[in-house]
């Protein structure tokens, strides 16, 4: 049986992996939906590979670059954000956000409310606005399948007990490329090395964020929204092979674990296939020649994203929101070579203290206040870059 798909950020590290995985067995799917930021070359060719009804361009100055670049295919071009929602809409089987930061929330809120099963990459659209996606897909009877690997190591655990039976989860965390490195080293450290990450190959910010250890912490909320046990009944374990993708601790004290190779395409390919299995060309897990697993507990005093995080889940309402907003906003000025490293947690922190956000009521409120957060944030980075 074909399945539809429609694929929210086709031009980045999950986007490209998930066509991967669709090339393998191109029979069984029919891509409907690709969208890309702002590469229209790039987009036009998987466009002419993957022949989907639609192709959007986020980027609103980039609609007569695509429009032309498609004439003759019969695909229809399409720009802006108001595209990328009524996309989000058109009828699938699977929808997978793949978008990074919360330019992927409304779409993702657009497909759930449609009803639509979504493949979840996008975690900052989770943690901004956790309550109101879980509660769109509740009322639609959309399922959310999730996609970062612990989160999908997770869901995949939870088929051996039910969530009133789990007593811990056990969140495992690389430790990033910085998992040894002094703290006063840290001020130092550049772009380059903090998006090289010693097992993963993934976008920039979310290579950011697993240096900061601020992708912990985020999916910490991820965590909190899809498996709701309690937060005092999530952990972060370091554990820097990144073979153990996850635990579930039930409460007989049986833990049961997803392993396997870090490659994103063994994530992607379990939610594209839910509730079946499908194969892929990913590496066997050959534990032989890994030889041994280290785990230790996770250092605070050095990478206090995580409990930022934890206190901002803690605090609920808009925090989430905020947080994650005021991250994104230090992450790219760090990536331009802005601010320091250290200077991201900072930013963050900074923001949280000045400003208590009101009780989102609508996805509205959390856009005002996503919007609110990045302005404060870019007034502390200008004045890190001015000082
Ligand atoms: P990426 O930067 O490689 O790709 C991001 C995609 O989103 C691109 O297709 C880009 O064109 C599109 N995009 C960027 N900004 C946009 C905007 N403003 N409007 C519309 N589209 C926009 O990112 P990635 O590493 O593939 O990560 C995607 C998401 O998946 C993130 O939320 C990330 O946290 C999550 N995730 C990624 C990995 C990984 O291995 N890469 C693992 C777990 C979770
Ligand atoms: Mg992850």
């Amino acid at each position: 049986m074909v399945r539809r798909l429609s694929l929210f950020g086709a031009t980045g590290s999950v986007g490209r992996s998930t066509l991967d995985l669709v090339r393998c067995d191109g029979e069984a799917w029919r891509v409907t939906v690709l969208t890309a930021n702002s590469d229209v070359a790039e987009l036009a060719k998987l466009a002419r590979e993957f022949r989907p009804g639609i192709a959007v361009i986020a980027d609103p100055a980039r609609y007569g670059a695509l429009r032309d670049a498609l004439a003759g295919t019969g695909i229809e071009a399409a720009a802006g954000a108001e595209a990328l929602v009524e996309a989000a809409q058109r009828p699938t089987d699977l929808v997978m956000a793949a978008i990074v930061g919360t330019a992927g929330l409304a779409p993702t809120m657009a497909a759930l409310a449609a009803g639509h099963d979504v493949a979840l990459a996008n975690k900052e659209a989770l943690v901004s606005a956790g309550e109101l996606m879980t509660a769109a897909a509740r009322a639609s009877g959309a399922t959310i399948l999730p996609v970062d690997s612990e989160h999908n190591a997770i869901f995949q655990c939870l088929a051996g007990g039910r969530i009133d039976e789990v007593r811990r989860i056990v969140l495992t965390a690389s430790g990033g490329p910085f998992r040894t490195m002094a703290a006063e080293a840290m001020a130092a450290v550049t772009p380059a090395q903090a998006v090289a990450h010693p097992n993963w190959s993934m976008g920039a910010k979310i290579s950011v964020d697993s240096a900061t250890m601020m992708n912990k912490g985020l999916e910490l909320i991820e965590a909190h929204h899809l498996f709701p046990v309690g937060l005092d009944r999530i952990e972060i374990l370091v554990h820097p092979q990144s073979v153990i993708h996850s635990m579930v601790e039930f409460v007989d004290c049986s833990t049961l674990a997803q392993l396997g190779s870090p490659d994103m395409r063994i994530p992607i390919a379990s939610a594209l296939a839910w509730p079946q299995r499908m194969a892929t060309p990913c590496a066997p897990l050959d534990l032989a020649s890994i030889g041994r697993l280290d785990f230790e507990a996770p250092d605070e005093a050095r990478f206090p994203a995580t409990a930022l995080c934890r206190a901002a889940i803690a605090e609920g309402g808009a925090r989430p929101a905020q947080l994650n907003a005021a991250n994104e906003v230090a992450v790219a000025a760090f990536l331009s070579g802005r601010i320091a490293f250290p200077a991201i947690v900072d930013t963050v922190r900074r923001v949280i203290d000045a400003e208590a956000p009101a009780v989102p009521a609508s996805l509205q409120d959390i856009f005002s206040v996503d919007a609110a957060s990045r302005a404060a944030a870019q007034i502390f980075v200008d004045q890190l870059v001015h000082a």
